[in-house]
């Protein structure tokens, strides 16, 4: 195969892994970003004041089952043991999340054991009237029940989603285990961990190929498709368009940066159950590098509400609404020849890290095997819908 000319929009994991692969595979890679910096959302950097190593647009811990993107990582970076403890203050009292026997124990003043703590949850608390659940609350209720429920789940949903837990989807509560032991870390899956000095550098290291361009502080536009053989798209999929159709529902963050003299909450997140405290959480960033020492701390109050236009879209809302319009702009996206829709922005799904690389490489494979057989270019990889 000739070599091509390919540009990446969007220099996050999905432009990197992909720009990657394919100059590999011998192909030109232009990469450009409306940011400033690389690494789109896991873009980390060093507070100048403090040195300490900053996760800028919120807390990022890298976990997955998938072997071979754990390999590709840890081509790039070294990773050090992390495992993620999260706390949630709720009631004037902070307790262990995800729900474990301790939480249950502490809730209900009891020291009960696993076996008798899940037949309490199951015959006393849990709903199992609610044989199929559909929405986030039937599902709080099947599975916890309304006390546990209400502390740690139903304030903190309003405040993060900005809408009842009876309007969302059961699917995002099953993220969170519900564990009868000891258990706190957050993530069940076999590997964990935090690149050593961040994920912009281990991003940098990626784009750190003689076949790779980098330009910052650029933005797209569709004329820019004519240059190159194929555009790989990882920027809000609407933007693609100019919202012709309208705007995608996003949740967007603000972050309260706030320095403190000494450890500040002695963990790196603290959840705030209560609808009362206005913020979702506070991160302490310098407990995700703990192999390192500061005695000065930077924390982020986290703020979540809509988006509006010019606000950075985090979270996709992907109600029906939503989902109707995504059905309407993947339909122009699939008239667009010469473009591939990547990444979260680019299909309109919340990914995490692990999936976004898992998806990168599978695309970049995907395409070269479609170029060296001539069969057509799809322009999504993953149905988005
Ligand atoms: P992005 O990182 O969003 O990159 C897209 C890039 O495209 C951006 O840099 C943007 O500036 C650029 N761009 C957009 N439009 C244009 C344009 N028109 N012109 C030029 N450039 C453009 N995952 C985990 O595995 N673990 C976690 O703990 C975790 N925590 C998270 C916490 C939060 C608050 C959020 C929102 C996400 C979290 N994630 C986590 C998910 C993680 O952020 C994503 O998996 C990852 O960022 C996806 O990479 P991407 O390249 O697809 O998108
Ligand atoms: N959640 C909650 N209380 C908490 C933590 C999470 O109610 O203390 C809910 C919230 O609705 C969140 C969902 O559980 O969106 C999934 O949790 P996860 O930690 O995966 O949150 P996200 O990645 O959405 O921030």
């Amino acid at each position: 195969m000739a070599a091509g000319k390919f540009l990446m929009v969007g220099a996050g994991l999905s432009g990197a892994v992909i720009g990657r692969q394919l100059a590999e595979a011998g192909h030109q890679v232009q990469v450009l970003d409306s940011r400033d910096h690389i690494g789109g959302n896991c873009h980390t950097r060093r507070d100048p004041e403090t040195g300490v190593l900053l996760h800028v647009y919120g807390p990022h811990i890298f976990h997955t089952d998938d072997a071979e993107v754990w390999d590709y990582v840890n081509q790039f970076a070294r990773f050090m043991p992390y495992k993620n403890r999260v706390k949630t203050t709720a009631r004037g009292q902070v307790f262990s999340l995800p729900v474990n026997l301790h939480t249950i124990n502490q809730f209900f003043g009891k020291t009960m054991r696993p076996d008798e703590a899940q037949a309490f949850i199951t015959t006393e608390q849990a709903d199992t009237s609610i044989e199929d659940p559909q929405s986030f609350e039937e599902q709080a209720l099947r599975f916890v029940g309304r006390d546990l429920y209400e502390a740690f789940f139903k304030g903190y949903t309003v405040k993060q989603w900005g809408m009842s837990p009876t309007q969302l989807p059961a699917s995002i509560l099953k993220r969170l285990p519900l564990r009868f032991n000891y258990d706190d870390n957050y993530f069940f899956h076999k590997y964990q961990g935090m690149p050593e000095q961040g994920y912009s550098e281990m991003i940098t290291r990626i784009l750190d190929h003689p076949g790779i361009s980098v330009m910052l502080e650029t933005d797209f536009s569709r004329e820019q498709t004519r240059d190159y053989d194929h555009v790989f798209y990882s920027g809000p999929l609407d933007g693609y368009f100019d919202y012709e159709l309208g705007r995608l529902g996003y949740r967007t963050l603000d972050f309260e940066k706030f320095t403190y003299e000494g450890d500040y909450q002695g963990c790196a997140v603290m959840n705030y159950g209560d609808l009362a405290v206005p913020y979702t959480r506070i991160t302490e960033h310098k407990h995700f590098a703990p192999w390192e020492r500061h005695e000065a701390s930077v924390c982020y109050r986290e703020f979540s509400r809509n988006a509006e236009p010019g606000d950075i879209p985090y979270y996709p809302i992907r109600q029906l609404e939503e989902k109707a319009l995504l059905a309407e702009y993947v339909a122009l996206a699939e008239a667009t020849p010469g473009v591939s829709f990547v990444g979260r922005l680019g299909t309109y799904r919340y990914l995490d890290m692990d999936v976004t690389i898992r998806e990168a490489l599978d695309v970049a494979r995907g395409f070269l095997a479609a170029k060296a057989s001539a069969a057509p270019i799809p322009a999504f990889w993953s149905a988005p819908l």
